[in-house]
């Protein structure tokens, strides 16, 4: 880690003064300080990243690597989160490392986390054990020149399987108000500038992810926010200023300097209102499976084989599991909302973050001897009490006496550009998982080949600022524009052109001829097209509704091939994740019936002999 590039992480100030080819091996005053606050500042970053770091692991990681650690916040945090592992906490500072140290052992965790002095242009892979499970670089890859070099060592450094966990700016910070609230211009100017030397967004991570041979399971942007107003907010921007003050004086008037220092003065004094906001991408990627020693003779046998590792089916694993069924949950590892904060109407988890609440459920089901496979299910074949399906990935293949398809929904959503990136943060689709969350707001609903008065009747009453964008739907009918009237709904006819975002937040939508109109919301309504290959592959027939496509089942899961049951919104795309869990009790239960029957009439067979 070179600090020239770490300061600026939330205030996004680069302190050109320190030579970028040194590895900086001396703080400048108070940086330690800045960096903890920082630290602080980022917790929710960290969690979520933390959080979709588990459920893309395959098994509990022993050996972690913390890339860049500065003074520990994450390696103590990644220590507390997996707590059989070791943390290996690399940097370029030795007195970051002692400030690594004294917080390991305050936090009574100091055997688990041990400190290598080592640059990461270098050759850190020395330092660490081979094959470890779990790579994370928080904002200190960015400034390293052979990029491709250094995402191959971690590449290298990981077991096939194991998860990469990369953090960076997704774009320029930026002040609110940009003058800092002085009204100079001058000022404001020379912000820009500072802000804009921060050339750390340029980088396609994603394109580097892959290039270097890596899967992206999931990918996250958030926002680190340092308030003024707040105590530490004020304290981490008032150390930032000082600290960068020179940078940001380069070529200014007295005058202006001046204004800068009362800038200063008043974070201190806790009368600034200023913000920051700078916003965060979070990758989470893998070195995939296909990488190791493969076993392609392993055959897993099993009573049941659950396609789908989402609420759906880990909840009938878990009915199976707790009936002494042999149960195999093969999971590709994409759930329908992970690009969600916090699910809710989840009783009892109310807003907690999809990935763990499939964590959870993970465990629960390993705890009542579910096995887990990390792939994805290419192909089923056999019949009735003799299916076998085959895995990418594990290079492993399940025959099993059951299948349950739990394998969810793809949700096709309207080609607009900007949907895709704010989808499932500001752009949504049901008012009753993110209603809540956007009551008042400027909320557009986007409708697509019918006037969605279904929609409009569900969030004007959220918010008395919704407006519906017909786009490419057909004019309403009388009877439809008298009740948009009466819902006091404004209809916009122009098409719309593109969502404008800041990073996946809603700002505006722009129309036809140009016009952008604000917005905080936009609801889509997407297609629900469940994953119906691999019935359809068995002979089974898809429905075709116009919602979109699903796997047709009897109340309780079961399809019309033999054998193979569906459940949660491969079967039900209205379903929430309650609804999917309990609908995979339910087929969980109905499975366990047809083998014990199954079994019942076996036996009676048998007697007879
Ligand atoms: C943006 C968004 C936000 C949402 N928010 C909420 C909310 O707040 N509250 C709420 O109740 N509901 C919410 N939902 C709905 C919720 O996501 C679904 O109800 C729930 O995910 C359905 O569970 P499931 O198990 O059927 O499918 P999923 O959760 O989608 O799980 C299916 C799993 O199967 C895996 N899979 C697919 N194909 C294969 C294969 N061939 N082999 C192996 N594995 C495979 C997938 O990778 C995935 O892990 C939201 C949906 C979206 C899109």
């Amino acid at each position: 880690m070179r600090a020239s590039e770490i300061l600026p992480t939330v205030a996004g100030m680069t302190s050109h003064h320190h030579p970028h080819d040194e590895p900086w091996h001396d703080l400048p005053e108070g940086f330690a300080d800045y960096l903890e606050l920082e630290a602080v500042l980022s917790a929710p970053v960290r969690t979520a990243a933390l959080d979709r770091a588990a459920h893309a692991l395959d098994r509990a990681p022993s050996q972690i690597v913390d890339l860049g650690s500065g003074t520990g916040a994450d390696a103590i945090a990644l220590a507390r989160r997996f707590s059989h592992a070791r943390v290996h906490a690399l940097d370029v500072s030795a007195q970051l490392l002692e400030r690594v140290t004294t917080a390991a052992t305050a936090a009574g965790i100091s055997d688990r986390i041990e400190g290598h002095r080592a640059d990461l242009s270098g050759d850190w892979t020395a330092e660490i054990p081979s094959g470890v499970d779990l790579v994370w670089a928080a904002l200190t890859l960015h400034h390293i020149e052979d990029l491709d070099a250094v995402l191959e060592k971690v590449y290298a450094a990981l077991r096939p399987g194991g998860v990469f966990v990369l953090t960076e700016l997704a774009s320029e910070p930026r002040f609110q108000p940009a003058d800092l609230g002085t009204g100079s211009a001058r000022l404001q100017g020379r912000v820009t500038q500072v802000l804009a030397h921060n050339q750390h967004a340029d980088h396609d991570w994603t394109a580097l992810l892959e290039q270097a041979g890596f899967g992206i399971v999931d990918r996250h942007e958030h926002e680190v926010v340092a308030r003024a107003d707040s105590t530490e907010g004020a304290h981490y921007l008032g150390t930032a200023l000082r600290t960068q003050r020179e940078q940001f004086t380069q070529g200014m008037t007295d005058a202006d300097i001046a204004e800068l220092n009362a800038v200063i003065d008043a974070i201190e004094a806790g009368v600034s209102t200023i913000t920051v906001h700078s916003p965060r991408t979070v990758w989470i990627a893998t070195r995939p499976l296909t990488d190791a020693p493969t076993n392609p003779a392993e055959i897993i046998e099993a009573d049941v084989a659950v396609l789908g590792g989402g609420p759906a089916g880990l909840a009938a694993a878990i009915a199976l599991g707790r009936s002494r069924r042999k149960v195999v949950v093969i999971d590709a590892g994409q759930p329908r909302n992970a690009p969600a904060e916090g699910a809710h109407n989840v009783l009892g988890h109310e807003g907690i973050s999809p990935h763990e609440l499939l964590v959870r459920g993970r465990a629960e089901a390993e705890s009542y001897g579910v096995r887990i496979v990390r792939g994805q299910a290419t192909e089923i074949s056999g019949a009735n009490d003799d299916f076998t399906v085959e895995v990418s990935g594990d290079a492993a293949r399940v025959h099993a006496r059951r299948i349950i398809l739990a394998t969810g929904l793809v949700d096709d959503l309207p080609d607009v550009p900007g949907v895709q990136t704010g989808w499932g943060h500001s752009v949504l689709h049901c008012a009753f998982c993110h209603g809540w969350e956007i009551r008042d707001q400027r909320i557009a609903i986007l409708t697509r080949d019918e006037v969605a008065v279904h929609h409009a009747m569900l969030f004007s009453h959220l918010s008395g600022q919704a407006a519906g964008f017909l786009h490419d739907a057909p004019d309403p009918t009388d009877d439809q524009w008298e009740q948009l009237r009466a819902l006091n709904v404004t209809v916009v006819r122009p098409r719309v052109q593109r969502l404008i975002l800041e990073g996946p937040q809603v700002r505006g939508i722009e129309i036809d001829g140009g016009t952008v109109l604000e917005a905080d919301a936009v609801i889509v309504t997407p297609r629900y097209n469940a994953r119906t290959e691999l019935y359809e592959s068995l002979g089974g027939v898809a429905e075709t509704t116009p919602f979109g496509r699903q796997v047709p089942t009897d109340p309780r899961g079961m399809t019309e091939v033999p054998g193979i049951f569906a459940t949660g919104n491969a079967s039900q795309p209205m379903s929430m994740v309650v609804a999917s869990a309990a609908a995979g009790v339910t087929t969980g239960t109905a499975v366990h019936g047809d083998l014990a029957f199954s079994g019942l009439q076996r036996a009676v067979d048998r007697a007879k002999l």
